[in-house]
């Protein structure tokens, strides 16, 4: 894997984040209409404003929540809303209910439906009705086209069999406090994962596993205010700015940056409820701790079963689907002062040696200005090239990363699929002839089923280069 971000080694050190105002981020529930904020709420916004929260979305509950967060929208920048009513109300659902509620998604700032679901902890409403309202408010869901926000309290397995049956698969598990196995349901059915404060309690272990294997495609953050404060203010009434405590104990426990976790969640949240821009092309270059990576091509001669690019143009919250294979020039222009980064990482969402004259010439230029230069490849770049491009790599290359990815021939073909049959034979070549042009080599491979790690790290060492294990960062 020529990608550069899935393994903990590249990522922003954790220990040096910050609870920094210029980040951003989207508190996707929370309930501001309700009548906790009635004698601060603007005081509240203002603040959650001051703490990064760039837009939030205040869920209905009941019909007079419903209407007043329509309002609060209405009249807020950053501010959205979902139209539903709480499993916990249910039994007050009737037939006007459902015209009111669809009538309101006609309004702009209306971005989901819910919050709605089954709630069997306190079955303030019987289970039969709490049923038949959330099946409506599927309903409303598909007729309407807008994600669906739901809440499952000890009722994991009704609720999923009714979202099952529904068909509808565009929406978001609140406040998650299901296992793993469930966590793997709700995504195999498309639906996001929303962690809240509970994930901050120290005794919270079953959420803090949660917190660390739901891929980041599937990620999404809350208050869930005012209730589920998270630590250091557990016991007081929650509010939106308080999300932030939130999003660094899931960056503490994912072993990546705040930075990383804003950036991923809040284009999570855009896409799910289609609020705010996208970016439209790709990052052509972008840091990660002291290191600038440049993503300079889509190609590649693999295609591995675990590669991101096959399910997601982002990686990390960064856009890497590139619209054009950036010139010299571009990437020059982007790395400005090559001496003021760690490295240089030439990567891509793809094979970067497929653009070997452009690597060496940006490489040879990144030297002569005292920088110092990395490339993640697969490997293939002879094959690529139909000669032994290795020796032109030295006085160049500083470091390379090559992806070893399985122990045998057979294993590679099966995972990485390569355009080449003999790719695995050549990469193991490639690796023993560029151990004599480049000082630092490293071999990589992604731990994933089939591939026999012990077997891998014996190769490495009869090569004599360095060995890492990288966990796999997505779904698929
Ligand atoms: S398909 Fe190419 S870019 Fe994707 S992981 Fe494999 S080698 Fe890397
Ligand atoms: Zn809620």
């Amino acid at each position: 894997m020529t990608l550069n971000n899935s393994g903990r080694e590249d990522q922003e050190d954790p220990s040096r984040r910050a609870l920094s105002s210029t980040l951003s981020f989207i508190d996707t529930h929370c309930h501001i209409e309700m009548e906790e904020f009635d004698l601060d709420r603007e005081e509240v916004v203002v603040r959650s404003r001051a703490a990064g929260i760039e837009s939030l979305i205040t869920i209905g509950a009941d019909i007079e929540g419903t209407l007043k967060g329509v309002d609060l929208a209405e009249r807020h920048d950053g501010i959205y809303c979902s139209v539903g009513i709480h499993p916990h109300d249910a039994k007050d659902f009737t037939e006007g209910t459902y015209r009111l509620l669809r009538d309101l998604t006609g309004k702009a700032k209306v971005v989901a439906i819910g919050e709605t679901g089954l709630d069997y902890h306190y079955d303030h409403s019987p289970r039969d009705t709490q049923k038949k309202v959330f099946e409506q408010h599927l309903a409303l869901a598909g007729e309407t086209g807008l994600p669906v926000v739901i809440h499952s309290r000890e009722a994991d397995s009704d609720t999923l069999q009714i979202v099952r049956t529904s068909g509808i698969t565009n929406g978001v598990f609140h406040c998650f406090s299901g296992d793993r196995e469930m966590a793997e349901q709700v995504m195999a059915m498309g639906f996001y994962i929303s962690l809240a404060g509970p994930v901050t309690f120290r005794k919270a272990t079953g959420l803090h596993e949660i917190a660390r294997l739901v891929p980041d495609d599937y990620l999404l953050i809350e208050t869930d205010a005012p209730y589920l404060t998270p630590e250091p203010f557990r016991g007081k009434r929650n509010e939106p700015a308080y999300l932030v405590h939130t999003a660094a104990r899931i960056a503490e426990l994912r072993d990546i940056s705040l930075q990383d976790i804003a950036r991923i969640t809040t284009l999570n949240a855009k896409r799910l409820f289609a609020i705010g821009t996208l970016p439209d092309a790709g990052e052509i270059a972008y840091q990660i701790r002291d290191s600038l990576y440049l993503n300079i091509t889509n190609r590649c001669t693999n295609r591995c079963s675990f590669c991101v690019k096959f399910h997601s143009d982002y990686v990390k919250g960064h856009r890497l689907r590139l619209s054009h294979e950036p010139s010299e020039e571009e990437l020059k222009r982007e790395i400005g002062d090559p001496a003021r980064y760690e490295e240089i990482v030439f990567c891509g969402y793809g094979e970067p040696l497929h653009r070997l004259d452009t690597v060496k010439s940006v490489a040879q230029w990144v030297k002569s200005r005292h920088g110092r230069v990395r490339i993640n490849t697969n490997g293939h770049a002879n094959l690529i090239h139909r000669r032994n491009i290795v020796p032109e790599l030295k006085g160049i290359v500083d470091s390379i990363s090559v992806s070893l990815d399985a122990q045998d021939k057979d294993t590679y073909n099966r995972i990485c699929s390569p355009a080449y049959p003999d790719a695995f034979d050549a990469v193991i070549a490639f690796i023993r002839d560029v151990r004599e042009a480049v000082p630092e080599v490293q071999v990589t491979v992604v731990n994933t089923p089939g591939v026999d790690i012990a077997k891998c790290r014996k190769i490495a060492e009869t090569l004599g280069v360095k060995f890492r294990v990288r966990e796999l960062d997505v779904v698929g």
